[in-house]
């Protein structure tokens, strides 16, 4: 009889511990989903407005520009169209036809790269993190298309102090033609 008594204290104390450790993971569970909504989302392809499979923009853009606007990739510096024009008007993105820099807006920062202090409005560019090469660099890319345009940094002149490092493959130009 004793030994029956034995086995029942057992199977109790055996359920005290299965609901001690049941309890335990929903209290840091909590906790650790707190943390997950302040992960930046980084995602290509979310939220912007002109969504395209990687096939259709192969299509619609040179390989040169698939390169850069869709792999990320950067220009020679000194070869584009774009770092010498000193034409008035609208820089507009290549994928897409986005407005994004205004020539009112655009320097000469001797990088070899068009460069602008202020994209022409606050949507009209998203801005990355970027963590590729051992370097943490903010992309720049299309508001409405995410296409990748350049990088922007922190040595631009007045009055915004930012440089908005661009490739010339990324853009086209409007010519402003009452000017
Ligand atoms: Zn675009």
């Amino acid at each position: 009889m004793k030994k029956y008594i034995w086995i029942f204290v057992l199977i109790l104390i055996g359920f005290a511990l299965v609901c001690n450790i049941n309890s335990t993971p929903k209290v840091s569970g909590g906790l650790m989903g707190s943390d997950s909504t302040k992960k930046i989302n980084n995602s290509e392809s979310d939220g912007f407005e002109i969504k395209k499979s990687e096939e259709e923009w192969k299509q619609i853009l040179t390989p040169e520009q698939y390169r850069v606007l869709r792999e990320k990739g950067t220009e020679r510096a000194f070869t584009g169209k774009f770092y010498k024009n000193h034409e008035t008007g609208i820089y507009v993105c290549a994928a897409c036809g986005n407005e994004l820099f205004s020539s009112e807006t655009k320097y000469e920062s001797g990088s070899g790269w068009p460069s602008y202090w202020e994209p022409v409005s606050e949507n009209s560019v998203k801005l990355l993190e970027d963590t590729s090469y051992g370097m943490i660099r903010t992309e720049v890319v299309c508001g409405k298309c995410g296409s990748h345009l350049g990088h922007v940094f922190d040595d631009g002149p007045q009055p915004t102090g930012k440089r908005y490092c661009i490739n010339s493959i990324s853009l086209d130009f409007k010519k402003d033609s009452t000017k």
